[in-house]
């Protein structure tokens, strides 16, 4: 096993559709092994084979377990739901961008012998695997968004968003408290009406 090169934008390699697996062999193999150690040691969710220069329908990516799941000449089959949320590529170092993705995607792909399998992914591994697969058709996750930030300010807004959302969440809960002091004395008025 050998870590990889990533290939960053800017270079034609990653605007190119890539070719379908054929040969199921060692060379293989040995791509997906290497793009495995590659992901890891990045430390990212998914890598496509058009990231370590090689222009074949190889995708590996993490499953909601951490586990590594490798796609051969992958196909979306279904996709479900929908969300926003910042999304990186290892080829686009240190910049998000918000990408509206299904929440659940399915994928029919080959495994490292030749075997078909289905595989669906929830939320990260839906988005990722949406993501990825568009790579081996030469289309970055820049395309669907008009603005990148960094990954300090993506925490930043991140940040600001959760703060916003929990300031949001405690004045609806006063509100409803507020609502419920002002049943209970309106009940209580009635029942004590009632006494007389
Ligand atoms: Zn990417």
């Amino acid at each position: 096993m050998a870590e990889r090169t990533i290939v960053t934008r800017g270079n034609p390699i990653l605007t190119k559709v890539c070719r379908p697996v054929t040969e199921f062999n060692d060379k293989l193999h040995t791509l997906l092994d290497d793009m495995q150690q590659t992901l890891t040691k990045n430390d990212g969710y998914g890598l496509a084979a058009p990231q370590v220069g090689i222009l074949r329908r190889v995708v590996v990516l993490l499953d909601e377990e951490e586990q590594m799941v490798e796609l051969v000449n992958p196909e979306i089959t279904a996709t479900s739901g929908s969300e926003v949320d910042y999304e990186g590529c290892l080829s686009v170092p240190n910049m998000y961008g918000l990408v509206e993705r299904p929440t659940e995607a399915s994928v029919r792909a080959q495994d490292r012998n030749g075997a078909y399998f289905e595989f669906t992914g929830h939320g990260t591994t839906a988005r990722c695997i949406c993501h990825e697969l568009e790579h081996l058709d030469g289309h970055l996750f820049v395309e669907h968004t008009d603005r990148l930030v960094t990954g300090e300010e993506m925490d930043r807004e991140r940040q600001a968003k959760e703060e916003a959302e929990a300031k949001e969440h405690a004045r609806r809960q006063q509100r409803a408290k507020e609502q419920r002091a002002r049943e209970q004395l309106h009940s209580s008025k009635k029942k004590g009406k009632r006494r007389k």
